[in-house]
């Protein structure tokens, strides 16, 4: 029989247990035996679901408290000598530091410790802590949390796979923190460890390891790649069945060493890479296990079984019980299950599986491969939603597609090259020189999100909601006034989130009431879900916008989020490209815009920070996302006349390989995330000769810490040394909803002071 699996299953639980119970702990509400208590519960009970979905093992050491990579650090025994850890801190108490460092005793000055640095994990939502490596960082086994796993799971009567980090992926996804080390120099002392570890499950009589190599879907440097044969040349001698994993992207020039390496079995993704299924197959020797990813674990899609089986059976007739069944990479990145699901009606769940019942699609998968009936009217029910969706006109709106097809050829063009845009909106606005404004949003009082959620729940009038909105406008716009700024925002306290706030009101989007997804730690986000075309039936930010300008003589930005955000930070089709998805947004977003300039709205500004993540994790196929990202930028920018001045807002990336395609946005201005970088990412705007207006962040928005005036003016002086002096704005890093009123008028006052000096002496 076909062995059914999957890498990886969510760890949150099906209505966010662990979140509740990590926060209650942090807040001191209950003691870590308690929060032990629910971790096992949560693990007891997702084994019990993989085993009654039929899952031939349940998979042991996805479960985190913050991270699985994080588990590695203390599994490895890397914890970063700067934390200073001794005897007296519990494993766990420990590992809550490295997650979320420890603060200043007065937030201020004192000891603190900053938490380990968090980034994106591959091209994901979820974000793994980063393992710092110093010359000095040695290796041991040094935890035994897996092992005590691994025995729960087989205390409860589970046949066990555990999964690894493979040492390569370990290593990759760290930081150097001593100059001139190279990490890979660190794998010699590091394979041992992982020795002991397989020797250590092997002796728990653990059947397979499955060992997490996502690398292998990377460019990587020559040296990365040559260390593979022999690292796992080594791991071979401890005799543990290894399942080599890797996932979300093709393999390309490492498949042919993947096919080799000393291990059992190899599982590669078949939804990213469908194209390497038939060179696996032929590759791969035929006594190791092929692991075919043929269920989406990156979207909530019902699976296509019947398309899905014509790939698998001449796998299974050539490989027999070597060929094993698995969603495509871990489940981590969809949400728990569909049951209970409030918020979708029937036909829009018919077209969805969460990982509960993507595990189900498995089994049917399995059944169907042996020839067993029972799979029978579960493959019908599939291809009759399959089928629904495909039909519905809900998904289909051929208004949309005809005006996608109709576009003149100048759609994403302004009507004027950017210097004769920049004379007209200088004529216009006749601002001052060194402009100062704020990216977008003002601080989220308690007020405000009650207010929100009274009106959700429907306590509040709609009336009533929009008078307390307006006050709230009304307050922004007259703090700005007096603080002296010159191109005002309206504070977007009447949004949520940046992307939900626009998909709500959006025809081909839905949302979920339970569809939750870790971010990161116990942040979970409930991404919207892009099933149809997207059109906009009517205006979504006009009447907000509208009132703060009749406030202020000053302009008053409108406010939106670009099309490529607003994609990629959703669950989306996978019926038809990215691409057209994003410029289906990209052409609503431009009907707003288009109605914002009819309003009277000068300044508008389209903010695009995912702009960076959303690149694919091969370079090879950068060059066309890229150029069909900025193209649905433009589309949602260029309707306007040239006085119209269009803004673009980007935070935490890295510009410099992708200045071109940021140029060829022709936005008017940008505004970025530079100070914690001291404006070092301006170099590159700077050699690179970006040609249009920019504002370098002068202060970081994460902290509440208030920026003096002369700070401020030594990073603008800075910049002035690479941005003309007529391109400059003054900004904050990013929106300020996080941040107090108290600390934000603090700091945007000395913002303006810095600015107004500096004029002085530029002029
Ligand atoms: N306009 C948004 C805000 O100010 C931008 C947020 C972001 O860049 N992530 O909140
Ligand atoms: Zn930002």
């Amino acid at each position: 029989m076909t062995v059914i699996h999957t890498l990886g299953f969510p760890r949150m639980g099906a209505n966010r247990e662990l979140k509740f119970a990590l926060e209650r702990h942090w807040r001191g509400e209950i003691s870590a035996d308690a929060l032990e208590a629910v971790g096992s519960e949560l693990r007891a009970r997702h084994w019990q679901v993989q085993r009654e979905a039929g899952l031939d093992f349940v998979t042991v050491g996805d479960f985190a408290w913050y991270d699985h990579v994080a588990n590695h650090i203390q599994l490895l025994g890397c914890e970063p000598v700067r934390f200073g850890f001794d005897d007296t801190q519990t494993p766990l108490a420990r590992y809550f530091t490295l997650a979320r460092g420890v603060a200043r005793e007065d937030g201020i000055s004192g000891e603190g410790k900053p938490a380990l640095e968090m980034t994106k994990w591959f091209d994901t939502n979820y974000h793994y802590l980063v393992p710092e490596f110093t010359a000095q960082t040695s290796f041991s086994l040094a935890d035994e949390r897996l092992f005590a796993e691994v025995a729960q799971a087989q205390a409860l009567g589970h046949p066990v796979k555990a999964v690894l980090l493979g040492p390569l992926s370990f290593l990759w996804l760290g930081k150097e923190k001593t100059a001139g080390l190279d990490r890979l120099s660190l794998l010699d002392k590091l394979l041992p460890v992982y020795g002991q570890i397989l020797a250590r499950l092997k002796a728990q009589g653990v059947q397979w390891v499955q060992m997490d190599e996502p690398i292998l879907g990377l460019d990587l440097p020559a040296q990365w790649r040559q260390a593979f044969e022999p690292a796992y040349a080594t791991l071979a001698t401890s005799k543990a069945t290894l399942l080599l994993a890797t996932y979300f992207s093709p393999l390309q020039e490492n498949l042919g060493m993947a096919c080799r390496l000393p291990v059992q079995g190899l599982h590669i993704d078949g939804i990213r890479a469908p194209g390497e299924i038939a060179t696996v197959a032929d590759w791969l020797p035929a006594h190791k296990v092929l692991s075919l990813g043929i269920i989406d674990g990156r979207n909530i899609w019902r699976s296509d079984l019947d398309a899905a089986l014509q790939t698998l059976r001449p796998l299974h007739e050539a490989r027999g019980e070597n060929l094993w069944l698995a969603p495509s990479c871990s489940l981590l990145h969809v949400p728990f299950s569909l049951a209970g699901e409030s918020r979708l009606d029937e036909e829009l769940r018919s077209w969805m599986a969460f990982a509960v019942e993507k595990l189900s699609e498995l089994r049917v998968l399995k059944q169907a491969l042996a020839g067993d009936v029972a799979a029978d009217s579960a493959l019908a029910a599939s291809r009759a939603a399959i089928q629904s969706r495909r039909d519905s006109q809900r998904v289909n709106n051929p208004a949309v597609a005809q005006r996608l097809a109709a576009l003149p050829a100048d759609a994403d063009r302004r009507r004027s090259p950017f210097a004769a845009r920049q004379a007209a909106q200088r004529k216009r606005f006749a601002l001052p020189l060194l402009p100062t404004t704020t990216i977008g949003s003002f601080p989220q009082t308690p007020e405000i999100r009650a207010a929100r959620a009274a009106f959700r729940r429907n306590a509040l009038s709609a009336a009533d909601y929009e008078a307390a909105m307006q006050k709230e406008i009304a307050h922004a716009v007259a703090k700005q006034e007096s603080l002296g700024i010159d191109v005002l925002v309206h504070g977007e306290a009447e949004r949520n989130d940046m992307v939900e706030y626009f998909g709500e009101q959006l025809a081909g989007f839905c949302f979920t009431g339970n569809g939750w997804v870790q971010s990161y730690g116990s942040r979970c986000v409930k991404p919207p879900i892009v099933f149809g075309d997207v059109s906009r039936p009517q205006p979504m930010t006009v009447a907000w916008s509208r009132y703060a300008q009749s406030l202020s003589k000053k302009p008053v930005k409108g406010m939106l989020t670009g099309p490529i955000t607003i994609l990629q930070w959703s669950f989306v089709r996978d019926d038809q490209p990215r691409a057209i998805t994003a410029k289906q947004i990209a052409l609503a977003i431009r009907d707003e815009v288009c109605d914002l300039e009819k309003a009277g709205i000068g300044i508008i500004q389209i903010d695009e920070p995912a702009i960076r993540e959303g690149l694919p994790l091969r370079r090879e196929v950068w060059r066309d996302y890229l150029a069909w990202a900025t193209f649905a930028f433009r589309l949602s920018a260029c309707g306007v006349a040239d006085d119209t001045q269009i803004h673009t807002h980007m935070c935490y990336s890295e510009f410099n390989d992708i200045l071109p395609e940021i140029a060829a946005m022709d936005a008017d201005v940008i505004t970025i995330e530079t100070s914690r970088s001291d404006m070092e990412l301006l170099h590159a705007f700077g050699a690179f000769q970006y040609p249009n207006e920019i504002g370098p962040g002068v202060y970081d928005i994460h902290s509440p810490r208030v920026p003096s005036v002369e700070e401020i003016e030594r990073l603008l002086k800075k910049a002035l040394e690479t941005i003309p002096v007529g391109n400059l704005w003054v900004n904050p890093d990013c929106g300020l909803k996080t941040r107090g009123w108290p600390e934000t008028e603090a700091a945007l006052r000395n913002m303006v002071a810095a600015a107004q000096a500096l004029r002085k002496t530029v002029a």
